[in-house]
């Protein structure tokens, strides 16, 4: 026998496959799959895609597409593999050749992606010539997306371009069965980055680093790490003097802080974890997993209250080495800033925080926070989407020109759409301060040029005061390409449409916090027949008073006194919110109220949990967006009653009666929790009877509670409607940006 037999059954293939091809590996899976069904041809890369031709006998060949498309390697993702029969060539052997660089380019990158088993074996391996080496990495696991700089995707074009290979590297690289066969960032501790540990203003340590921050972090002190994305400030979880003096010198009082924990097994001691919540952590992706906190050995003041702990694995070999007890690590930024990434901004901004540094010399080239998930359903419930999942698009029902839509003001991202993908940003933070909109740009910049998009739209929000609708506007009259204004529930709506592949017309539920309504006013409990093209305003909550907006958004029991006396209930002095307000605060609000003075009107339904909340004394004042309505959600327990709802004033009337005959608050938060569910079934029948539409899109912020939308989802599905609800954007304003571009990109 020599070579494949020269038979008239044999046939020949070009095969194109599409997706996230590229920098996986996917190269050397193929050539090493050829070599086992004896196939000769070819595989290369041009900047579509992956091509190859295979030679064979036909059953081989179809055996050869069926493994690739079942086993592809770990993170690759083929969108598409076309065929093209050929003439045999009767070749022997089969070669990987040479790439070809084409621009216009339109393949996929990779998500920075946690350490593989191989590699964490390999870490932890006394016989392995990078044993204990924290930035171990191969084709299957490692850095991408915060390290390239441009395509196509090769080291020269990532920071590791700093880094010659040693021999022993350049051998295994240049090895097509070998693990790290165009590994672009493949390193070792003879060639690659190196940790280097600082305490204080001076000492410095490069041997022994990280042994160096652990000594630190046991001792109760705060460490500044350097990660895959950005800075974590770290500090033991079970030292509560650790935890205060990161609260206070942060600033941070009330807002959780999240935990890296070793495995599921520790996960588990802090917190119930179900089977999907474990798949979940341990997923390549590696999510903050917003899990039900147990009573146990973690510091209180990590979560401050808050029923939830937000628990993600290491990710990194760095942090492997670095995480033997459950640490807070928690971003670092400064005041509203982003994530620090640099070295230089770090020890120059984080210096009153931190009283070490664990650093780096390989450089993050766009910043990336932890991506945060909660199961819904044994189903992934994004709260903010980024490392891990970001840059990976979301796949669209149609195709669309070329868009920039830049979302919203708080938890801000911004979405790429070209052909049938939407590549929504990682988190950029909320767009209040200059340096969150430099950040914004610098994001822009790097994603339009790795995925080579030249908008010929931009799409903004309608608020005026938006940082991110003043720099659309100052954008389309540079770029001299038009600016299209999209109402902010009508995106809500069409995002969570366009994640489903759903057209419309649909009957959307958008409750939110805030958006700017088209009368001016704040809407947030907008009930919108939608499609892509339009919407109508089929039903809202009524109008309620905002007296001096932030102020009353900020403290929960001013909300509810102007919701009280706009609805003509009496301030009775043993209601908790009239309680927490001094005598003088009370006249003067109620002055600003009658004479109608720097008084908003909105019809949000966040503020509606708001005010409950603070009626029921749940919470009068708050620190971070939305916590009133989490620590009512969280309070909640399950019940088949509910309260009137025939107007605010019904609602609010039957909720102090409840106060006053002494039931337990969480059994009122439960009944409001369920009377909302009851509302949306209630105005969703009234909808499909008048005009015949099944389909509930669900969306705003207020659908972050997952107790609300099991209960309403529960409801629909009695009643068979069509739902939909996010998987893959965050019903928040961090999903915002994907409605507006699909919306843009039917109006042009
Ligand atoms: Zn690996
Ligand atoms: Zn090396
Ligand atoms: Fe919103």
């Amino acid at each position: 026998m020599s070579g494949p037999a020269l038979t008239d059954n044999r046939i020949r293939q070009r095969l194109f496959v599409e997706g996230v091809v590229q920098g996986v590996g996917f190269r050397p899976c193929v050539y090493g799959l050829a070599l086992r069904h004896h196939l000769s041809g070819f595989v290369g890369n041009n900047s579509e895609g992956v091509f190859i031709e295979i030679e064979g006998a036909a059953a081989t060949l179809a055996a050869f597409v069926r493994d690739l498309r079942n086993n592809p390697p770990p993170l690759a993702h083929i969108e598409q593999i076309t065929i093209t029969e050929m003439d045999p060539s009767h070749e022997n052997g089969f070669e990987i050749v040479q790439s070809q660089a084409q621009y216009g380019a339109n393949t996929l990158i990779s998500p920075d992606l946690c350490i593989c088993d191989d590699c964490l074996q390999e870490l932890q391996n006394p016989a392995d010539r990078r044993y204990r080496y924290p930035f171990i990495n191969c084709t299957n696991c490692g850095p991408r997306f915060t390290i390239i700089k441009d395509i196509p995707y090769d080291r020269l074009l990532t920071t590791m371009a700093a880094f010659p290979m040693c021999e022993a590297c350049e051998a295994e690289y240049y090895d097509p069965l070998n693990r790290r066969f165009h590994a672009q960032p493949n390193a070792c501790p003879d060639c690659g980055p190196q940790v280097n540990y600082i305490q204080g203003q001076q000492q410095m340590w490069r041997d022994d680093a990280i042994g160096h921050a652990l000594e630190a972090l046991h001792r109760g002190q705060v460490v500044a790490v350097k990660g895959l994305g950005g800075f974590h400030l770290a500090c033991d979880a079970s030292n509560d003097d650790a935890v205060n003096t990161l609260r206070d010198r942060k600033g941070r009082q009330g807002k959780p802080f999240a935990v890296m924990v070793r495995d599921v097994a520790t996960a588990r001691q802090i917190a119930t974890v179900s089977d999907a919540e474990a798949r979940l952590l341990t997923s390549r992706e590696r999510p903050i997993v917003l899990l039900h906190k147990r009573d146990n050995t973690l510091s209180e003041n990590v979560t401050s209250g808050n029923p939830y702990v937000g628990v993600m694995l290491p990710y990194t070999p760095l942090h492997y080495l670095l995480v033997e007890r459950p640490l807070v690590m928690t971003s670092a930024n400064y005041s509203n800033e982003p994530i620090v990434k640099d070295n230089d901004e770090a020890l120059a901004k984080l210096s009153d925080i931190a009283d070490g540094f664990l650093l780096h010399d390989r450089d993050i080239h766009v910043h990336c926070d932890d991506s945060v998930i909660r199961v819904l359903d044994e189903v992934e419930y994004p709260v903010r989407r980024s490392r891990g999942y970001a840059p990976f698009p979301v796949k669209l029902p149609f195709n669309v020109s070329q868009v920039l839509a830049v979302g919203g003001e708080l938890k801000s991202t911004f979405c790429l759409a070209k052909g049938d993908y939407a590549f929504m940003s990682q988190h950029i933070g909320d767009m209040e301060n200059l340096e969150t909109l430099r950040a914004f740009e610098r994001a822009y910049q790097h994603m339009s040029t790795i995925f080579r998009v030249e908008p010929k739209t931009i799409v903004c929000d309608q608020h005026p005061r938006y940082l991110s609708t003043q720099w659309a506007t100052r954008f389309a009259a540079e770029q001299d390409i038009p600016l299209v204004k999209v109402q902010h529930h009508h995106a809500h709506i069409a995002g969570v449409m366009a994640e489903n592949g759903v057209t419309g017309p649909v009957i959307g539920f958008s409750y939110d916090g805030t958006g700017y309504g088209d009368d001016g006013a704040i809407w947030g409990g907008e009930v919108i027949i939608a499609d892509y093209m339009q919407y109508e305003r089929v039903s809202h909550l009524p109008y309620m008073p905002l007296p001096g907006g932030d102020a009353a958004i900020k403290n929960p029991y001013r909300l509810a006194l102007a919701y009280l006396w706009a609805n003509g209930i009496t301030w009775d002095d043993m209601l908790p919110p009239i309680m927490h307000a001094t005598s003088t605060e009370k006249r003067v609000l109620r002055q600003q109220l009658e004479r109608n003075v720097n008084v908003a009107q909105t019809s949000s339904m966040g503020r509606l949990f708001d005010v409950v909340a603070a009626l029921i004394g749940v919470r009068q004042e708050v620190s971070y967006e939305a916590q009133a309505a989490i620590e009512l959600e969280a309070l909640a327990t399950v019940t088949d009653q509910i309260y009137p709802f025939s107007s605010i004033k019904a609602l609010l009337t039957a909720i102090v009666g409840d106060l006053q005959i002494g039931r337990p608050v969480s059994c009122i938060a439960g009944k409001f929790h369920n009377t909302v569910a009851h509302h949306i079934l209630q105005i969703s029948q009234q909808i499909r009877e008048r005009q015949g539409l099944n389909t509930v899109a669900l969306s705003g912020g207020v659908f972050q509670n997952v107790t609300l939308l099991q209960q309403v989802r529960g409801l629909l599905n009695n009643h068979q409607f069509n739902i939909l609800v996010h998987q893959q954007v965050p019903a928040n304003d961090g999903g915002l940006a994907l409605g507006q571009a699909v919306i843009a990109s039917q109006l042009i």
